[in-house]
Order: C-alpha cells, then sequence, then structure tokens
C-alpha cells in the first residue's frame, strides 16, 4: 500500500503539471461521481494528506482520490498512446494540451467544495509529514539539518499550519491503551496518518524497538521523528531505489546482527497487517 511519501510525491508531480493550467480534457470513471457536476477550468494546485490527494480547482471545487491499495497515477504526453487511456483499469484523466494524467485502480473519488475538504478527512490523525509536524524541542535541530526534519513540499497554504497537529499527535498517542502495541498503534491512521508498513517496520528497526512493545515504554518522539524522516527521504528518493532495511526480507539476514528477519501480524483480527523486525536487535 503507497504511504505517505508516495502520494505527497504524486501531488508534487501532478501540481508540476496541472498547477495554474487550464485543463482540456476531464473523464471520471466513478459511478457516484458526474463530471457534469464538475466546472473543470483552471487547476489551483495539488496537495495530499496523508494518503488522501486533493486536486483543487480555481472554481472552488476539489476533486478527492485515494490510492487505497493499488492505485497509481501515471502522467504522460498528451497525444501519446497511453493518454488514450483506453485501459479498464482507468478511473481519471486530467488533461492539458501538453501533459495527460491517468489515475489506474484509483480506491475513492469525490468531488467536494474545497472549503470542505476537511470533513473527507476528520477521521484522521494529524499527517507525519504535514509542514510543521516536528516537535518544538526539536525544531532546533531541524534548523540546524532541514533536510532531516523540513518536508520539501511546495510553497502553498498546507492543510495543516501549526506544530500543535504535532502535539495533537502526540497526545492521541497518549489516550490510546497504553499496553497497546506499538507496531499497530502507528498504523492506526486515526492516531497519527501517512505511515504504512514499510515506514512502521523502518522506524522501529532503527530504534531497536519489537512491534510488540507497548506503548508506555515506547520513546515516541525520537520515533516519530525519525519515521517522518524516512518518508521525507522517500519524497526525495522513491522506495524502489532506497535500502530497505527489514521490510519484506522475512528470512534475510538482519544487516546489523545477521539474525534472519522475522515477520508477524499486528493489528486487529480484522485489520491484521505484517510487520517485519529483527528478533536479536528488536527483542523487546
Ligand atoms: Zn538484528
Amino acid at each position: 500500500m503507497p504511504e505517505g511519501d508516495t502520494v505527497l510525491s504524486v501531488a508534487n508531480r501532478l501540481h508540476e503539471v496541472l498547477g495554474g493550467h487550464s485543463l482540456t480534457r476531464v473523464d471520471l470513471r466513478w459511478p457516484s461521481v458526474s463530471v457534469d457536476a464538475f466546472n473543470r477550468g483552471v487547476v489551483h494546485d495539488v496537495d495530499a494528506y496523508a494518503k488522501h490527494l486533493f486536486v483543487r480547482f480555481a472554481s472552488g471545487v476539489s476533486l478527492h482520490t485515494h490510492l487505497r491499495m493499488d492505485g497509481v497515477w501515471r502522467v504522460v504526453p498528451t497525444g501519446s498512446r497511453e493518454a488514450q487511456a483506453s485501459s479498464p483499469t482507468v478511473r481519471a484523466v486530467l488533461a492539458t494540451s501538453e501533459w495527460t494524467c491517468v489515475g489506474y485502480e484509483l480506491g475513492m473519488m469525490d468531488i467536494v467544495p474545497t472549503a470542505r475538504e476537511r470533513d473527507l478527512i476528520a477521521h484522521l490523525g494529524p499527517d507525519i509529514l504535514a509542514d510543521q509536524c516536528v516537535p518544538t524541542h526539536l525544531l532546533d535541530q531541524a534548523r540546524a539539518d532541514p533536510a532531516r526534519f523540513l518536508a520539501p513540499r511546495r510553497a502553498h497554504t498546507s492543510l495543516l499550519v501549526s506544530d500543535r497537529d504535532w502535539i495533537e499527535a502526540l497526545s492521541r498517542f497518549a489516550a490510546q491503551p497504553q499496553t497497546r502495541p506499538i507496531g499497530e498503534t502507528l498504523l492506526d491512521q486515526s492516531v497519527v496518518s501517512g505511515i504504512g508498513t514499510i515506514f512502521m517496520a523502518e522506524g522501529l528497526f532503527t530504534h531497536r524497538i519489537s512491534p510488540m512493545r507497548p506503548l508506555a515504554d515506547t520513546p515516541l518522539v525520537p520515533l516519530l521523528a525519525s519515521i517522518r524522516g524516512h518518508l521525507i527521504r522517500g519524497v526525495v528518493r522513491p522506495v524502489a531505489g532506497r535500502r530497505i532495511h527489514v521490510h519484506s526480507r522475512r528470512g534475510q539476514p538482519c544487516m546489523r546482527c545477521g539474525t534472519p528477519i522475522a515477520r508477524r501480524l499486528v493489528g486487529p483480527p480484522t485489520a491484521q497487517r505484517p510487520a517485519f523486525y529483527c528478533p536479536t536487535c528488536q527483542h523487546r
């Protein structure tokens, strides 16, 4: 499943080619969405909140989509073969005279007034990739080493505007049962949003924390700061080109101690997800 860094990268790419441009083609293949109700016009900007993508129009409406498990957006030259978007898995086509953005296997689609985007994401915790989602006492470090902490987002009005969001995230962790395992809590999008199985696993490995460790014993601030760092680096360089230490490496030797990487399921019975970890480095 795409994580917050993937969705933010998609938003940045779509913004590059659509932002400020008038659309020449809008094709939305979704039963409950009518293009007629949609004043296509000029795209104001494209932004992401956790795993949700918003294409905002100057007319004051937003196209909301979600990648779910298998969704992907591709940007191809208008007039090219792929821009014809003839695949049955295509759900959305947004084109300018120069570029065509094709959304495949999208898992969600709505058109809403931009002012009401919040309604669609009200169930989510603060976005770990939000511009200001940096804990106050780490701000000095962030200023000294901005690449590590500050997301390379574009300068535009974000959905989140203050580091109150970071405090909000920590308070949501504090409101959880303190016996709850950290692995499943990191994946709970109502606590903090934008983290998936890859960076849950990588963040816990970095700090030598078992996915089963209770919240009460988990150093949350450094853990969240480093997961945010992993995700931000993911925006700069996609996961495919990066070294992954534990995720999907079951049975292969730990890069730190050589112990075979293990995998277990975390989360409630109806929504279990895999967690990869080193049983030696992350024994508790
Ligand atoms: Zn190890």
